[in-house]
């Protein structure tokens, strides 16, 4: 049962101005604690998780997460060109237990709406006053004839949160003759991090140069051009010349794929050509995370949400952020979910109150490695305007930038993913605890 002390220390703490003055709501009358469902404990969910209980200690919070261990795909290309071990990106959930959050390891597979229940495949039924979804991505198996979820054991994807899809790809990597071909497929936007199919060309260019010097990368690309072309493009000359060859569409030739076979080791692209692989990496189009759909969130393949707040636009109480969020400009990222999160605790917290929300805004930050210590950069904050999310400045590394400048950005990449994990998985609060002692 919550106390209306606890709900006047949640008034307190849960956003500064915009609770001062307020009055209680309705939950503060409740009889117990609002309770509050997430769904997927990624970049998104675990940060709201974690700025929930930290900001309103009575707050009844699940967090129902598929996986034990989260392994990260931001970051899994360094291992894909062997500069760190796979392990390295797991991470546990039990600081947010210990935070109080309730940890489910189940997959939930329905959501009504109506009587705001989400079930699982452990055959258990969670109520919720307010429901947050941050499942990620599902890929679309079936935008690629000849691909799918079976297929996907030969030619990996490696783009979920699954690391097994990622360690395969690297055994192919290995196993693979020198002299071989290696494949990337990317496909057309929006997708999960805009240059992640090109950090991964490079990382995979410098496997192939260290370990095996006469193979060759061909990546093959449903866009016409892609973003930090210029950089890439120069580190491509640069660092792996006469081993990466990109070949973008056109407005007369598509290199989208229009099929796969995995037998023959052969892909068919939209522009005719056809390609021969010893190993091949083929990333299909996405979608929201299943669940939003099931919740009725998605219109198309992804789910439109109120960019002052990311409550979803076509179901009451729920909220949708991260890769499956229509976000406009604002990327498909890990960064970009870690933000969007703590609006969503904030505006969830000073409703549940009753009070209005403070100004939002957001910031993203891509950080791409080129070859080790080469490190580059793309970002913006973002605010809404009209309905939708603008960019409001931006910043990009520039192509001839000097290696000094360069293995700054990579540091600072370094710095970042602890920054960012320690926040998502709520390990600053255990350490700032240690040090209370
Ligand atoms: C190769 C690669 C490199 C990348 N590099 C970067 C980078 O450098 N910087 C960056 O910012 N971003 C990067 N990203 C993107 C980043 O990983 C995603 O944008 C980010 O993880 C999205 O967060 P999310 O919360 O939406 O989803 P996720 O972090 O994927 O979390 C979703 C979670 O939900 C769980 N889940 C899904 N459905 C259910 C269900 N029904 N029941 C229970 N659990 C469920 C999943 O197990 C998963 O743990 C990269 C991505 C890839 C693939």
């Amino acid at each position: 049962m919550i106390s209306r002390r606890g709900f006047a220390r949640l008034l307190g703490r849960a956003g500064a101005g915009a609770l001062a003055s307020g009055s209680l709501a309705s939950f503060a009358i409740a009889e117990r604690a609002p309770r509050i469902v997430i769904v997927g404990g990624g970049a998104g969910g675990a940060t709201v998780a974690h700025y929930l209980k930290l900001n309103a200690a009575d707050l009844d919070v699940t967090l129902i997460e598929a996986r034990q261990i989260y392994s990260s795909s931001f970051f899994s290309n360094l291992y894909l060109g062997g500069l760190r071990p796979l392990e390295s990106f797991n991470h546990s959930y039990v600081a947010l237990q210990r935070l109080g959050v309730k940890v489910v390891h189940d997959f939930a597979t329905d959501v009504d709406a109506g009587r705001r229940t989400v079930k699982t495949r452990g055959g258990r039924t969670y109520g919720y006053e307010r429901l947050v979804l941050s499942p990620g991505i599902a890929i679309q198996y079936d935008s690629i004839p000849g691909y799918s979820h079976e297929v996907a054991r030969a030619l990996p994807h490696a783009y979920t949160t699954n690391p097994a899809g990622t360690r395969n790809l690297k055994r192919q990597l290995q196993a693979m003759r020198d002299g071989g071909t290696v494949l990337i497929a990317a496909p057309d936007a929006p997708y999960r991090c805009p240059p992640a199919p090109y950090e991964r060309a490079c990382m995979i260019a410098h496997y192939l140069k260290t370990k095996k010097p006469k193979a060759k990368l061909i990546l093959l690309d449903a866009k016409r051009s892609i973003v930090e072309q210029a950089l890439f493009m120069e580190a491509f000359e640069r660092h792996y010349k006469g081993i990466i060859e990109i070949n973008l569409s056109t407005e007369i030739d598509d290199f989208g794929l229009l099929r796969v076979d995995p037998k023959s080791k052969e892909v068919l692209t939209k522009a005719g050509t056809r390609l021969k692989f010893d190993v091949a990496n083929i990333i299909p189009a996405q979608r929201a995370g299943d669940i939003a759909g099931k919740a009725g969130c998605t219109d198309g393949d992804w789910c439109p949400i109120d960019p002052s707040s990311f409550a979803s636009r076509t179901v009451k109480d729920v909220y949708v952020l991260g890769d499956a969020a229509i976000a406009a400009e604002m990327p498909k990222s890990a960064f970009s979910a870690n933000s969007q999160a703590k609006v969503v605790a904030h505006d969830l917290l000073v409703h549940l109150v009753g009070k209005a929300p403070a100004p939002v805004s957001y910031r993203n930050t891509c950080w791409s490695l080129l070859a080790p210590e080469d490190g580059v950069k793309l970002g913006a904050d973002y605010a809404p305007k009209a309905g939708k999310l603008e960019a409001t400045g931006g910043f990009t590394s520039e192509p001839g930038e000097s290696a000094e400048l360069r293995r700054g950005t990579y540091l600072e990449s370094l710095d970042w993913y602890e920054r960012i994990t320690a926040d998502m998985f709520a390990r600053i609060q255990r350490g700032a605890e240690a040090k209370r002692g």
